[in-house]
């Protein structure tokens, strides 16, 4: 089967700069790698005719469909649309159905119409205008050459209304595609290169199915796809045995949603006594609605004092071991259980860097994890920046916590 191919192009000069990043397209591209369709470039252009009309005709020439995002506005600057129909060899005309919706818009809005939106109701020839329900600016379907161009705007949420509404079945009825099937699983505190070289030795292309791995400092995750549900399901079990015990879920979730929903299934609560993650677990784990069933609270114990006069951890302890030692952090996660009357303690201390403190270097971290009967205590050397040990922390925490007690 041919591969379909696609190529993206972000329009803005923002995008160019340093203070605005492409975000549109990775969203783009999980819908059309779920549909079988593989991303072969993708563009980033300025709000700039010339390198605009530059950009289609490249991608035109190497990709089956060109999908772009922005320029579809009512401003000076917005002329996706008339690129779009120069290079087709076709006439943009007034849609009346879409100016009269802009017209209501306007209405509802007790605004005036201005005259340069009626712009936005200008469609190339036997386009299809894309309805915008979020916005003002519809998108645009056409067909030029044998090829497919999908016009979006910019603005996000714009751009995954008409994704999810309409391109999507467009595609999937233009292409006749095949259904994909994908299954994701997450793995933690594992590196990368372990799973990838095992993997590696599951002859998966035989069977048809590809797999991919999205590594980051918070999780290993696996995606596996291919065109038979059952034999995609089939590896992703044999992928599980082989990390029973880093495996902490399926789909797009964090370590914070697994530990969440084990928590609250075994009835269980906890508190976090947090010192060089500053507040970074209580904010990961407070982020997910429902989070008060099980989370009671924690303490940013950030100096020596808050340690010794907040969460009781013995001044001598601190003068013998220091703040970032074993003993502090088992302390910090058994008392800040026993401050909220949890179940379940986790206690972070560590050096987060760059330089070190009390000669100790930085990424060396200490995390405890406890209950009424048992305390664990890890020594851990992340390597990486300041936020980059903070992160690797708070992930260790939670996997610490799902793997000694909730499993
Ligand atoms: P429209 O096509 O609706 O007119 P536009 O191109 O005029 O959109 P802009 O005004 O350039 O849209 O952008 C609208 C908002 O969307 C801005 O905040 C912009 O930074 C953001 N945006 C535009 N393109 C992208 C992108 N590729 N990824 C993420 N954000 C984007």
């Amino acid at each position: 089967m041919k591969t379909i191919k696609a190529e993206l192009i972000a329009i803005g000069s923002e995008l160019l700069g340093t203070s605005k990043i492409d975000t549109n397209s990775l969203f783009i591209t999980k819908h059309l790698n779920e549909l079988g369709i593989e991303v072969a470039y993708k563009t980033v252009v300025g709000d700039e005719r010339l390198s605009l009309k530059k950009a289609f005709e490249t991608a035109l020439n190497r990709a089956d469909i060109v999908i772009s995002t922005g320029g579809l506005g009512p401003t000076e600057d917005d002329f996706t649309k008339d690129v779009v129909a120069e290079l087709c060899g076709v006439n943009l005309v007034l849609n009346n159905d879409i100016l009269e919706k802009l017209k209501e818009r306007f209405a509802k809005r007790k605004i005036d119409f201005p005259e340069n939106s009626k712009k936005m109701a200008l469609i190339p020839e036997n386009a299809i205008p894309i309805p915008n329900s979020p916005g003002a600016a519809p998108g645009v379907f056409l067909e030029c050459n044998g090829k497919t161009i999908i016009l979006l705007p910019g603005v996000p949420r714009e751009m995954k209304y008409m994704i999810e509404n309409f391109v999507v079945e467009k595609l999937n009825e233009r292409y006749k595609l095949p259904k994909k099937f994908s299954i994701s699983m997450n793995f933690a505190s594992i590196p990368e290169a372990i799973i990838d070289n095992t993997l590696k030795e599951i002859e998966f292309e035989k069977q048809g199915i590809t797999y991919a791995i999205l590594a980051s400092l918070r999780k290993v995750q696996v995606i596996l796809s291919g065109y038979q549900k059952e034999k995609v399901e089939e590896f992703s079990k044999k992928v599980i045995l082989k990390f029973p015990e880093a495996f902490f879920g399926y789909g797009d979730i964090f370590l914070e949603n697994a530990v969440l929903e084990l928590l609250i299934k075994q009835n269980k609560t906890v508190a976090f006594a947090e010192s060089c993650t500053g507040g970074w677990l209580g904010k990961l784990i407070t982020d997910i609605p429902g989070s008060s069933k099980a989370f009671l609270g924690g303490v940013v114990s950030y100096s020596n004092e808050a340690k010794i006069n907040i969460l009781n951890v013995p001044k001598e302890t601190i003068e013998k071991f220091g703040a970032v030692s074993p003993q502090t952090a088992f302390y910090m996660a058994n008392n800040v259980r026993k401050l909220f009357n949890s179940d379940f303690g986790i206690g972070i201390t560590g050096v987060a860097g760059p330089s070190q403190s009390e000669k100790k270097p930085a990424g060396l971290v200490f995390i405890a994890a406890c209950s009424k009967e048992k305390t664990v205590v890890k020594k851990y050397n992340f390597r990486g920046d300041r936020e980059m040990v903070k992160q690797q922390s708070t992930s260790r925490a939670l996997d610490l916590l799902r793997r000694e007690f909730l499993k």
